[in-house]
């Protein structure tokens, strides 16, 4: 359960789920029209569940795939989400479903809250990512020429489904980046999660168990539901949320974000911030700190990375203060505080000690 000034809403976890709640959530609206945003490698592997679900609701339903990737988190393409529900004859009531990762949940949600001024969103997050992150807490949005996610609103969904046999089809390397985001609620609130995340070391997906998936993805789901409902907007605690990617944005940024993936990111983003913790005193349990590292595999190859240009590109981070850049660190483990650090060789060797795990 949810709960924010927007409204409450359930978060269902579970396997297999997905039919039955598409008709449970049909039935619960008044109106012959129903709308459907899909991404497209969702599309690809998992049409016939997709139709036979709509199909089985009784109603007309629109669909509309969304082209996989991070261009589809454009003003022009969620223009043309509007125009395919306005076009279509959407209503106030009329429910929209998003199924997909963060990107096709992002546009889609923003889509819905846009739409005549808000229509009842459903998210069905179809990867890890978004599951336990992007389809919690109402961010929606998309990019801007000049940055990441300038453009959106807070738009609280009607109810999240996160059906865990999407997954089957998820490449390994999105497993990998849900990953990164689990160890990140582990390290600010929860820190048996780095025990739990080891079903993530299994060679094969299909061998990981069920039960312990649906559990780690409600434990991290539960989190972040604590903290939206304590801080909705980010005023404050909110920001914990960002443990990791400031440092993260920074490496994106200088790789053009192409070379590296937001999930290697991140992970190296919380090492440097666990370094920049201990430079301020922090009293992080080691044995936490090795299983921390064992977890994680890396692919990418060292480049030839500039601390000055990493360290430049956070003072252009928006979530920066005026002269320090702001960090989320840590006192110890599952309690994290904010940072304001001004000086650039303190953050240069923080950087030095993460990418030598490279
Ligand atoms: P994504 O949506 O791009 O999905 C990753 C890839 O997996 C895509 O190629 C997609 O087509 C494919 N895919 C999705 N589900 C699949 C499935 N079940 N089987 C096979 N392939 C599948 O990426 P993501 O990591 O889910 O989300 C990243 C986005 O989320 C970023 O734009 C980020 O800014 C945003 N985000 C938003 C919030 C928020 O609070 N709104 C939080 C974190 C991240
Ligand atoms: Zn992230």
């Amino acid at each position: 359960e949810v709960k924010t000034s927007q409204k409450n809403y359930t978060v269902l976890v579970g396997s297999d789920i997905f039919e039955d709640q598409i008709k449970e959530v049909a039935d619960s609206f008044n109106g012959d029209n129903l709308f459907v945003l899909v991404d497209e490698n969702v599309e690809k592997y998992h049409s016939d569940l997709i139709n036979k679900s709509f199909e089985e609701t009784g109603k007309n339903f629109f669909l509309m795939t969304v082209p996989e990737g991070e261009k589809s988190k454009s003003v022009s393409f969620w223009n043309t989400c509007i125009e395919f529900l306005l076009e279509n004859g959407v209503r106030r009531n009329t429910p929209v479903f998003v199924i997909g990762g963060g990107v096709t949940g992002d546009v889609g949600g923003f889509a819905a809250a846009s739409a005549l001024r808000g229509v009842p969103l459903i998210h069905v997050p179809t990867t890890v990512l978004a599951m336990v992150d992007s389809s919690i807490g109402g961010k929606t949005g998309v990019n801007h020429s000049t940055g990441k996610n300038l453009i959106g609103a807070f738009y609280q969904p009607y109810k999240v489904i996160a059906d865990i046999s999407f997954l089957n089809t998820l490449p390994r390397d999105e497993w990998t980046n849900g990953l990164s985001e689990i160890l990140k609620y582990g390290a600010i609130e929860q820190v048996d999660i780095f025990d739990k995340a080891e079903i993530f070391l299994q060679h094969k997906i299909e061998e990981i168990s069920k039960d312990k998936l649906i559990d780690l993805i409600t434990d991290c789901i539960q989190i972040k539901a604590d903290i939206v409902e304590k801080d909705e907007f980010e005023g404050n605690i909110r920001a914990y949320l960002n443990f990791g990617h400031t440092f993260a944005h920074a490496l994106e940024k200088e790789c053009s974000y192409q070379s590296i993936s937001h999930g290697e990111a991140v992970y190296l983003g919380m090492l440097a911030a666990i370094e920049l913790s201990n430079h301020f005193g922090a009293k992080l349990n080691p044995d936490k700190l090795l299983k921390f590292r064992s977890l994680y595999h890396y692919r990418v190859s060292k480049e030839e990375l500039s601390l000055e240009d990493l360290t430049d590109h956070m003072k252009f981070d928006k979530k920066r203060t005026s002269q320090y850049i702001r960090f989320v660190l840590l006192d110890e483990w599952q309690s994290p505080i904010l940072k304001e650090v001004r000086s650039d060789d303190v953050i240069h060797q923080a950087w030095k000690v993460a990418l030598d795990e490279l």
